[in-house]
């Protein structure tokens, strides 16, 4: 559909967030449609363009609009979206307005339940280094309609949560990847198929010779690839065994079963940016999805030149046999079990706002830990739940105090064994009792080392 059709028509715009300001820009001033806009916070209601009318979407007459726009946030199930689909007004995503208005270019489209901004900024990355034109945007943090227009030369890679696919109306992904699927949102989905249901639009309109890119490790992804059916390009993906077209083993190499015999592209567990079976997947999808514009050895460059994502087991520094790790964006037991799992010699700082299931799930995954310290609201709770653990255990009430500790007692070890330790923060809690953000305790803990290692400020991070 010509981005033309859309001239002047009467849209609302639900949510002022940054993907919601974007689009209402877009369509005031690119095709010079009528809007309504509206978000509960008042704040959000100001600098928009001044075409632009505030109004409560309780008080519209929604037989006057022609199409909406909601913030992901925003569940179609609420009263107002809901009263304006009944009306007929015709729901759109900014990923379909930025699509229409820069159709040529070549779509990769990634979700999942987890690694969708590893996996996103990656190929980003993957897609960069090899000299091709990309932009990256979605829920990565950048709304799709603040990215410049490209040509047919052009990429764009695309994270899209479940929430965004629920709106998508004409976007087409020329390559969908599906990463993974576990429970979660379950408040909005409400049922498992529900979520599978809304994981599955991102392969909506898709034509037999676009890709699908599906990570079959999961039962409920192996039907679903069995169900987008014969005759469409598919590449199943895997890093548990099962029969796949890109895999990466036990050991972390990484198999192309198109070549044959199946290539050996690339022992990941040779590089440190991206460590840990997650990651694998994350780093096979990649592969599966950009191997048709890249040679191997492009891939290899790339992938050895990412930084990886920032608060994501982010490596921040080496210094004197220690290294730290910054994995902030574990607020829940069951993304720090996954750095458990992936890092050797560990000294861990755990502790915040405990979510429901406080320390307990870790409990099985100490193996590679040798001290615990322990910070913030959770203190005594994880404390107590730790007081069985075969780990030495310190309260310090605060990061600094934590990272200071860790980092005195992995210095030793590192001098008498010999080794390479790591002072993790995986705290499997929220931030919200000491700091504004997962961002900002990353932050916090990133200078907090950088002082302890005498080395300055940390330098501005390059975002990819
Ligand atoms: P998302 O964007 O889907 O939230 P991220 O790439 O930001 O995912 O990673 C968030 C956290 O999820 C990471 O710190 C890590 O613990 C975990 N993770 C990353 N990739 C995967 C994966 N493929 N499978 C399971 N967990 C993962």
């Amino acid at each position: 559909m010509p981005l033309t059709k859309l001239k002047g028509k009467k849209f609302f715009v639900m949510g002022l967030g940054k993907t919601g300001r974007a689009a209402a820009k877009f369509l005031v001033e690119e095709l010079g449609c009528k809007v309504t806009a509206w978000d509960a916070k008042p704040a959000a209601c100001e600098g928009l363009p001044s075409s632009v009318e505030v109004k409560k979407p309780s008080t519209i007459d929604w037989s006057e609009f022609d199409g909406l726009i909601k913030s992901p946030g925003i569940p179609e199930s609420q009263e107002d979206v809901f009263s304006a689909l009944a009306a007929g007004v015709k729901l759109w995503s900014d990923i379909d307005l930025a699509q229409l208005r820069a159709p040529e270019a070549t779509y990769i489209a990634i979700t999942g339940t987890n690694g969708k901004s590893t996996t996103t900024a990656l190929i980003g990355h993957l897609l960069k280094s090899a000299g091709l034109e990309v932009e990256v945007g979605g829920n990565i943090g950048r709304p799709a309609l603040d990215m410049p227009v490209l040509d047919k030369n052009g990429f764009y890679v695309l994270e899209l949560s479940s929430y965004q696919l629920l709106s998508v109306n004409t976007f087409h992904a020329n390559v969908a990847v599906l990463i993974n699927i576990s429970a979660d949102h379950m408040e909005r989905h409400r049922t498992m198929e529900a979520y599978i249901a809304a994981k599955e639009r991102i392969f909506r309109n898709q034509e037999p010779s676009d890709l699908r890119v599906v990570g079959v490790d999961n039962y409920e992804l192996e039907k679903l690839a069995i169900s987008l059916g014969l005759g469409v390009r598919l590449r199943r993906v895997s890093v548990t065994g099962v029969g796949a077209g890109v895999t990466a083993n036990n050991e972390g190499v990484m198999f192309d079963y198109d070549f044959t015999p199946p290539k050996a592209i690339y022992d990941l567990s040779k590089q440190m940016r991206l460590p840990g079976k997650h990651n694998w997947q994350n780093v096979v999808c990649a592969w599966a999805a950009v191997k048709d514009f890249l040679t191997i050895e492009q891939f290899i460059a790339g992938l050895e030149s990412f930084g990886g994502l920032k608060h994501r087991l982010q490596r921040v520094l080496d210094h004197e046999g220690v290294t730290f790790r910054n994995d902030s964006k574990a607020t829940n037991a069951d993304a720090t079990i996954r750095a458990l799992d992936s890092v050797e010699d560990i000294f861990l700082l755990a502790g915040g706002q405990a979510k429901e299931e406080g320390f307990v799930p870790c409990l099985e995954h100490l193996q590679n830990v040798k001290g615990i310290y322990l910070l913030g609201e959770a203190e005594e709770r994880f404390a107590e739940e730790l007081k069985n653990a075969d780990v030495p255990v310190k309260r310090c009430g605060t990061l600094k105090e934590a990272t200071t500790a860790a980092y005195a007692d992995a210095q030793k070890y590192a001098a008498e064994t010999g080794k390479n330790p790591t002072v993790l923060l995986s705290p499997a809690c929220a931030s919200w009792d000491q700091f504004d953000s997962f961002e900002h305790r990353g932050n916090v803990f990133i200078e907090i080392a950088y002082d302890l290692c005498g080395m300055g400020q940390p330098p501005e991070e390059e975002e990819e």
